[in-house]
């Protein structure tokens, strides 16, 4: 038995709602959480060493030209007021920050408003700040009923936005956080924080009748030196009766997809990560390419997808475009319709629909 086989570990299913299913679990070892389908080890020096010295092709312009290929627009507070009563409205605030209106409620994804990903802000050296602003304050947000975080990496986890939105929401704002997360938030003043572990699943108690549930995605954590998949990593799923959500994080490709879609799909709107892949050999085990972001799509049964995690910090060595550019190719080559599978402009806000009965 290889490590790979000795790590995977599969379970029947507990939870009341998603029974009879045989699903993936994570696998807890030694107080840190282990992949169960790939072996996630810590890089070594001589690893690091050899990414580092990888050419940067991220060939990131002026601001100038950056307002020319990524503008972003200030999106139209009546639009976000008035949600339209069916289907999905969301807005890209740029990374991975959406803000997802469905079914009378508002959402955002792991929401970073800040300037940089560095974990010392005040300290933070200009490749780790941002190259496109955010597309909207937190001040201008409508209200906000539910934030869902996918993993504690920094450019999904922001302390300043946390604190920024707490102050502003305050306890009606309701926290969907990976296990081993809740004490964080609660340190950061936060109250109403749930924290799931994979396909666990709950009713929102407000009535509005969502569901919302945690999924696997083949990711790891990390905030400081010592604190290495301490917690959990995943994607979400919000669910009502006419429509579906999937937020799918940070992932390499992995086979669990197809437990997300038999379990939880098909999706009327899914965000799935584009960018941020390369040097292949290193990023392979962490995130998805293009083309892999194309197999995800149509493995999880998406009607549509927005192509997010890319165009906004410089994580990687690919050129700052390549997301946008390789996913057109890729769609094209695989007989994708375009529409199914977008990139949105920055602040862009769109209406997904679904076309199943
Ligand atoms: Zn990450
Ligand atoms: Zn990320």
């Amino acid at each position: 038995m290889n490590d790979l086989d000795l790590h995977l570990r599969i379970h029947q299913h507990s939870s009341h709602s998603l029974t009879n299913n045989q699903c993936a679990q994570p696998v807890y070892l030694n107080g840190r959480y282990i992949s169960p389908w790939r072996k996630w080890e810590m890089p070594s020096f001589k690893t690091l060493g050899k990414v580092i010295k990888e050419k940067d092709h991220s060939n990131i312009p002026s601001q100038q030209e950056l307002d020319h290929t990524l503008p972003v627009l200030a999106p139209d507070p009546e639009t976000l007021a008035q949600p339209p009563p069916s289907g999905i409205q969301a807005t890209w605030l740029g990374h991975a920050s959406l803000l997802v209106q469905m079914n009378g409620i508002n959402i955002l994804t792991d929401p970073v408003f800040g300037d940089t990903t560095f974990p010392f802000p005040s300290f933070s050296p200009k490749s780790f700040k941002r190259y496109r602003p955010v597309a909207m304050t937190i001040e201008d947000l409508p209200k906000i009923d539910s934030v869902l975080i996918s993993h504690n990496h920094y450019d999904h986890l922001d302390h300043w936005s946390v604190m920024r939105l707490n102050r502003r929401f305050g306890e009606s704002l309701r926290w969907f956080v990976p296990l081993g997360l809740r004490k964080w938030f609660l340190q950061s003043g936060c109250r109403n924080v749930k924290e799931f572990t994979w396909w666990e699943d709950e009713l929102s108690p407000l009535g509005d009748d969502t569901r919302y549930t945690f999924v696997p995605s083949q990711h790891w954590c990390r905030r400081g030196i010592m604190d290495t998949n301490k917690v959990l990593w995943g994607g979400w799923v919000v669910k009502n009766r006419d429509t579906s959500f999937y937020f799918v994080g940070d992932t390499a490709y992995c086979d669990v997809f197809s437990q997300v879609s038999d379990i939880c799909g098909p999706f009327t709107l899914a965000a799935i990560p584009i960018g941020a892949y390369e040097p292949r050999w290193f990023m392979k085990m962490s995130h998805i390419n293009p083309e892999e972001a194309v197999l995800l799509h149509k493995m999880i049964r998406s009607e549509n997808s927005i192509g997010i995690h890319w165009g906004t910090f410089r994580l990687t060595t690919e050129f700052y475009l390549e997301p946008r550019e390789k996913l057109t190719k890729e769609l094209a080559k695989k007989n994708v319709p375009a529409d199914e599978f977008i990139t949105m402009t920055h602040g862009e806000t769109r209406h997904f629909t679904t076309n199943r009965s």
